[in-house]
């Protein structure tokens, strides 16, 4: 043998060692063995690694979890694990299958990998954790991939978590919708909103009546016995399916969306407003005052702060319609419940005489939902829509980034995914 080849030898030795090596201390079976370790001969940037049975240890049946008499081999699958400096790693191994008592003739269960995936178990938790952080498409580039093992890994990540979660006990409730598609496509989106946990409980197609009795038929009658709050916006589906699945909790309505609608309200006095404006001819006083009357003063640019000062000299409808609006703010500063009840009631008299459309639609709105958004106090404010609208702006931001489809069963693993806080098999050593 000439010196080199000794030393190419040698050096794949030792490679084949060390890489068996730390195999056994990070993801290390009983009843199998790393058997060699070597670059692939068909692919450079490939590393296989050969797995054999121990000797003396019987296959673990696939139906039934006990060990059963061998019956013969399958040819050998390749399982991809996770990749080592930018090398592929993959798992060879030879499946056997069982003769067993109870189920007859079957394929052998394997610890590092689940029914006909071809990524390890190790491999789909360690691609899900990246997916959580990076969109799945950069997450399929980072390590290599493709976005459907991806989306498989996410999946099979989800379905484990929705089998091992512990739903009770519930206390708080927040019910949204969220438009996941163009065309009024929108979900139910269920969260638990209790201090100690918040997190997305279930996602629903559609946003009716049938839609939302479905999340009370998963978590049943007793859990649904116990929610003592539950918070939503003004969606009169949700609004029946909450007085008949849980009367006994305190239903409150959001304040963001209160606020919402109000905004709308303005935005709509304001752009009507405008166009009335444009076509008698008058000078453009409206122009770029949107974000002025629109967001909170706090919040303005010096520019927009003057562009507002200038605005509210003028005797428009939007200027009254802004004054209403920016009243109302007051109303979440009361404690008492009953105080914010005149309040309201003497904010919707002076509102009614406005003879401003849009306003006076939502001060009806208000006056139609009276007690539920007084429940806001009598709930001392614990369960302000903060929450709620926080989770939903991450939902967003999950959509967005998360797929390449937009399908109903691709949106609602993300959003499981990403907010479901659903457990994980436990791993034995930290692969990420
Ligand atoms: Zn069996």
């Amino acid at each position: 043998m000439e010196w080199f080849t000794v030393g190419v030898f040698a050096a794949g030795a030792l490679f084949a060692m060390q890489l068996i090596t730390i195999l056994n201390r990070c993801h290390r079976f009983r009843g199998f063995v790393y058997e060699s370790a070597k670059f692939s001969p068909a692919e450079r940037t490939t590393i296989e690694v050969h797995v054999r049975p121990r000797v003396g240890t019987a296959a673990i049946c696939s139906g039934c979890h006990q060990p059963a008499a061998g019956y013969d081999h399958l040819p050998e699958r390749r399982f991809e694990v996770i990749p080592l400096w930018g090398f592929l790693v993959f798992f060879l191994y030879r499946m056997r299958r069982v003769n067993c008592e109870a189920c007859g003739v079957v394929v052998e269960e394997v610890p590092w990998a689940s029914g006909k995936h071809q990524l390890t178990k190790v491999y789909m938790q360690f691609l899900a954790h990246w997916a959580r952080k990076l969109s799945w498409k950069e997450t399929a580039e980072a390590f290599r991939t493709s976005w459907d093992k991806v989306c498989h890994s996410v999946q099979y990540i989800v379905s484990w978590g929705l089998e091992h979660r512990t739903l009770g006990p519930i206390r708080a409730i927040g019910v949204d919708e969220i438009q996941y598609a163009k065309g009024h496509k929108y979900l139910t989106l269920v969260y638990q909103i209790d201090a100690k946990l918040t997190r997305l409980l279930w996602v629903g197609k559609e946003r009716t009546v049938a839609t939302f009795e479905e999340f009370f038929a998963m978590i049943g009658q007793q859990l649904a016995g116990q929610i003592e709050f539950v918070c939503s916006d003004m969606w009169k589906p949700y609004l029946r399916v909450i007085r008949e699945k849980c009367s006994q909790a305190l239903h409150i309505l959001d304040r963001f969306h209160i606020v919402a609608k109000m905004n709308e309200a303005l935005d709509d006095v304001r752009a009507g407003e405008a166009r009335k404006m444009a076509r008698e001819g008058h000078e453009p006083l409206l122009k770029k005052t949107r974000w002025c009357v629109l967001k909170r003063k706090e919040n303005l640019t010096s520019q927009q702060r003057f562009r507002l000062r200038d605005l509210l000299r003028y005797n428009l409808q939007t200027v009254r319609a802004y004054l209403l609006k920016e009243d109302f703010q007051q109303f979440w500063e009361y404690n008492s419940p009953t105080w914010a009840g005149k309040f309201l009631d003497e904010w919707c008299r002076q509102t009614m005489r406005s003879r401003i459309e849009p306003m006076k639609k939502i001060a009806k709105t208000l006056r139609a939902h009276r007690d539920l958004i007084l429940n806001y106090f009598k709930a001392k404010k614990e369960f302000s829509s903060g929450v709620v609208e926080g989770l939903n702006n991450k939902a967003k931001v999950t959509m967005r980034r998360s797929y390449g489809f937009r399908t109903f069963r691709i949106t609602e693993l993300a959003l499981y995914h990403t907010l479901g806080k659903l457990p994980e098999p436990e791993l034995t050593h930290e692969f990420y």
